[in-house]
């Protein structure tokens, strides 16, 4: 039976991530082993990110942005990002640029197949891949789980839905990525459009909501299509790539340590923030975490646990998201124009104080969060009641 000192269940975002961060660290020589039934060979998503800082995949980046254009907020705005910079990935040159470091280190074994079960045993797991075993004496799982439902926290359906498109004409600003548009019916849920302009004549244009309802392929097309008509004009173009899926949101913490030996990482892990369900630099930050605790603690579980303050921001926004998703627009168009832009990322990036919070708080309109808060106290009685 083979044996590891790491195996990695998903070459995804964090599986990948993870792998990247273990070689370029003191952990370099240990031997790892990924697993996906999935040769990431598609350019299957694509990721954006901001950061005020440079990062180790500002390189593998198809586009940089100085600029955010925000729109449906009673009107549009552009935003200088200041110290900020927006950036996108093509999730196909991520896993190219993964596959070509990882390459460069014969200590790292990539298997096509599917991890069925992971099982503590004693001084290392034993995995089960394609109905054959293997150890490892840690193991991280990235595979989508279903987490037992608990009626305190909020489930909702984060669905994408996105167009590459290419126009026959100029119809594209490409020196501002449009972050969020709100332009588009809300019906009962929180819709918006994001743009990722390339150049004049090309542009990712994303449909995404927060919603538990399904929706049929059509649903979709239809919202797109009527946005390129309606909001930017756009009549003339042709399809060139299409992405698209539906992830769980919660604000139900998630089990880390799922045994002696494994922990769970990326979306499996709660790494997406729940009101956003951006992930990919709080995937990073907790890939270099995981690696220093291994380093320090020779066990990868000394991680920070998630702020309680932020996670009721975030159980906040969900409730109104849920029960009142037409009051969300609202909340963006004071969130963005009565802060700066660089407070408000530093607030969506969990990094600002308590006191930068009640002043940013302070600028919203109150009753939506006191309403979310008393229905969450109520439904909170109601489950101790009935336990
Ligand atoms: C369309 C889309 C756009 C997004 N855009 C952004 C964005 O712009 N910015 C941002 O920050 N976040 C974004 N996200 C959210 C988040 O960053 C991604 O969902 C991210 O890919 C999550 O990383 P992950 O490693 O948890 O999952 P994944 O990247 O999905 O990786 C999980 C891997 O596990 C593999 N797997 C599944 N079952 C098994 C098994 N049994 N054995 C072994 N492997 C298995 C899968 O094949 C997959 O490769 C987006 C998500 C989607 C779906």
């Amino acid at each position: 039976m083979n044996h590891y000192d790491f195996i990695i269940a998903g070459a995804g975002l964090s599986g990948l991530s993870l792998a990247l961060h273990m070689i370029n660290s003191p952990l370099r020589d240990r031997s790892i082993l990924i697993v996906d039934p999935d040769l990431k060979e598609r350019n299957d998503r694509t990721w954006s990110y901001w950061s005020d800082r440079p990062t180790p995949f500002d390189g593998i980046a198809c586009r940089t942005w100085d600029r955010l254009h925000l729109a449906g907020l009673n009107g549009e705005m552009r935003v200088n990002l200041r110290r900020y910079r927006y950036r996108t990935i093509r999730g196909s040159d991520f896993y190219e640029h993964a596959r070509r470091e990882l390459a460069k280190h014969p200590t790292v074994t990539w298997l096509r197949g599917k991890v069925e079960t992971i099982e503590d045993n004693g001084d290392a797991a034993r995995v089960i891949i394609n109905h054959e075993a293997v150890t490892g004496r840690w193991v991280f799982d990235s595979r989508p789980r279903h987490t037992g439902f608990d009626q305190r926290y909020h489930q909702l359906k984060l669905h994408f839905k996105g167009w590459e498109i290419e126009t026959a004409r100029s119809a594209f600003d490409p020196s501002a990525a449009t972050f969020l548009d709100f332009r588009t019916p809300q019906n009962g849920a929180t819709r918006f459009f994001y743009v990722l302009p390339f150049d004049e004549r090309h542009a990712l244009v994303e449909y995404t909501l927060f919603s538990n309802m399904p929706l049929l392929p059509r649903e979709y097309e239809q919202a797109l299509h009527t946005y390129l008509r309606d909001v930017l004009k756009i009549d003339d173009y042709h399809i060139t790539r299409q992405e698209g899926s539906v992830i769980p949101i919660t604000d139900q913490p998630y089990a880390r340590r799922f045994g002696e030996r494994s922990m769970s990482i990326g979306m499996a892990g709660g790494r997406i923030k729940p009101s956003t369900g951006f992930a990919f630099m709080r995937v990073q930050a907790d890939s270099s975490a995981i690696v220093q605790s291994l380093i320090e603690h020779d066990q990868p579980f000394d991680v920070s646990e998630d702020s309680e303050r932020y996670r009721l921001y975030d159980a906040l926004l969900l409730d109104i998201m849920e029960r009142e998703p037409e009051r969300i627009q609202s909340i963006f168009a004071a969130l963005f124009k009565r802060n700066s832009i660089e407070q408000v990322l530093s607030f969506l990036d969990e990094q600002a104080s308590f006191m930068q919070n009640v002043r940013m708080i302070a600028t919203l309109p109150p009753a939506p969060f006191l309403q979310a808060l008393a229905r969450m106290g109520k439904s909170r009685e109601r489950v101790v009641e009935t336990a």
